[in-house]
């Protein structure tokens, strides 16, 4: 193989194909895997871009995009063969244009999401995104894996608001579809198959986001639940009684709970209980406090709900969203956990839940199953703090998952980490499909290959055990 860093440091300049100290780009954020990248390159411009993925297809090296790398699937990891490139956007890092009143937002891949709010913030609108990782997620990543985050229930999740995407195909070509359009039935949709492709189709430099009014008014309310049972029908009352003001409706279990108090110290300002629910109810129509005070009542009436507390400042609503976004951080500290990003329709979760757990607990009776995540969309993160070797316990749960019409994936993505099981677990016919569409956007399996979908060399694209 002809040395392709010179010709990489001949489309970005030598500072910016890094040999070295590689680390940060080798290993992900749950720091479970580790892959031996032949080199990182940062691009400044989407021509970079095109340059880089010429060269690389030119001396048939394969390409692994990276972004924050706080991805949870091991995505942006590059595998141990030495012959992958990490192509990191975090040098295109600009916000080009927003516009207040078509609500659009035109942002550069590596800009982090929390930088993006920033500048929707000073024009008065929202990005529709919110999620713990925030502070590094950058947007190209973000559409790569679809996020979700805790406001799916009332925007969407990212492909809903992804209006445009400036991307550089497996060949180099630039496909400039910045559109800033909330209709647009000129031709196949294709920008949809790019987000939540997870680097295996295009490469994202640039993307438009939809905006949203910023909410005037806000409540933020922790309820103590018997079970997962009343969680749901605590849903449906609200929904009912409040509808689209609900903007999260996030479940927690004790176990995660207990996790965040042991690990970060933070107390709950609540009677203790098994079960949790965070919710978030926004609107621009004043009334949302008293009608969701009247709700809530309701509800601890008909005996759904055991406590409720609302929060009664920004401080103290930010301080009860500080126990569910360190919940991740915490089983961190606890020494890792096995992950399971699953969903199933709402009404199927509380039957889930307990086969599920019962199951994990009888065959590992040491295991915390810590089980938290967005109830309204009928995601959980349903994960367990026990012991490798992970598979007997995807199995157990993605077995259950399969039976209830769920998908083993909500928004985490397949990265490295679950393609085995999404072989497992996806009916053939589907997989055929997205093979076929893999194949006719990355001929020569250049872009990230292995991720998502197994490649035809069973170690490609496979990082290793840290
Ligand atoms: C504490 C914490 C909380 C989280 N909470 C949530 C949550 O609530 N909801 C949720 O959905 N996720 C969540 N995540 C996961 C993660 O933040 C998201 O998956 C995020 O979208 C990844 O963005 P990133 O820039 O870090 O991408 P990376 O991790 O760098 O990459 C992720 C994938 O996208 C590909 N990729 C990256 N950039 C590009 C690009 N420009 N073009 C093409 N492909 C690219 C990579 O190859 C990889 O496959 C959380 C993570 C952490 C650490």
């Amino acid at each position: 193989m002809p040395d392709i860093v010179p010709s990489l440091a001949a489309v970005v300049g030598t500072d910016h194909v890094l040999t070295d100290g590689l680390d940060a780009y080798a290993v992900d954020w749950r720091r479970k895997f580790r892959g031996r990248p032949l080199a990182v390159v940062r691009p400044a411009s989407v021509a970079e871009v095109a340059g880089c993925i010429r060269t690389c297809r030119d001396h048939r090296v394969s390409v692994v995009p990276q972004g924050g790398n706080t991805g949870l699937a091991a995505g942006a990891t590059p595998d141990m063969s030495g012959r992958q490139i990490v192509l990191s956007l975090s040098r295109m890092n600009r916000v080009r244009s927003i516009d207040r009143t078509s609500m659009t937002i035109e942002v550069e891949a590596g800009c982090p999401l929390a930088v993006a709010q920033q500048h929707a913030d000073e024009v008065g609108r929202i990005i529709p995104l919110r999620l713990a990782s925030e502070g590094t997620a950058q947007i190209g990543g973000l559409v790569a894996t679809n996020a979700g985050g805790i406001n799916v229930l009332r925007y969407g999740s990212t492909r809903h608001f992804t209006l445009g995407v400036e991307a550089v195909l497996a060949d180099g070509t630039i496909v400039d579809a910045l559109r800033h359009l909330r209709k647009d039935n000129a031709g196949y949709d294709w920008k949809q198959l790019l987000v939540g492709s997870e680097g295996t189709l295009g490469i994202v430099t640039a993307a438009v986001l939809r905006l949203m009014p910023m909410p005037r008014y806000t409540v933020t309310a922790l309820l103590s639940v018997p079970g997962p049972a009343d969680a749901v029908k605590i849903l449906e009352a609200l929904q009912t009684e409040l509808g689209e003001a609900i903007s999260a409706f996030e479940f927690m279990s004790s176990g995660s709970v207990d996790l965040v108090r042991r690990h970060r110290g933070h107390d709950v300002p609540i009677a203790l209980a098994r079960w949790y629910l965070l919710v978030e109810l926004t609107s621009n129509i004043s009334g949302l406090a008293a009608d969701t005070q009247e709700a809530l009542a309701a509800v601890l009436d008909s005996g759904l709900a055991i406590d409720c507390v609302l929060a009664s400042s920004r401080q103290q609503a930010s301080e009860l969203w500080n126990i569910r976004e360190s919940i991740t951080e915490s089983e961190q500290l606890a020494g890792g956990s096995i992950k399971h990003d699953v969903s199933v329709p709402t009404a199927s979760l509380p039957a889930f839940l307990d086969q599920a757990v019962a199951a994990v607990e009888k065959s590992f009776p040491s295991a915390i199953c810590s089980l938290f995540g967005h109830l309204g969309d009928g995601n959980i993160h349903f994960n367990v703090v026990a012991p490798e070797p992970a598979e007997p316990i995807n199995r157990i749960v993605h077995d259950l998952i399969v039976y209830h019409g769920g998908s083993i994936s909500a928004e985490h993505g397949i990265g490295a980490y679950r393609v085995d099981e999404l072989v497992r677990c996806k009916p053939a016919a589907e997989l055929d499909l997205m093979s076929r569409i893999k194949r006719s956007f990355d001929p020569y399996d250049i872009l990230n290959p292995g991720k998502v979908i197994a490649a035809s060399d069973p170690e490609t694209g496979r990082p290793g055990r840290l």
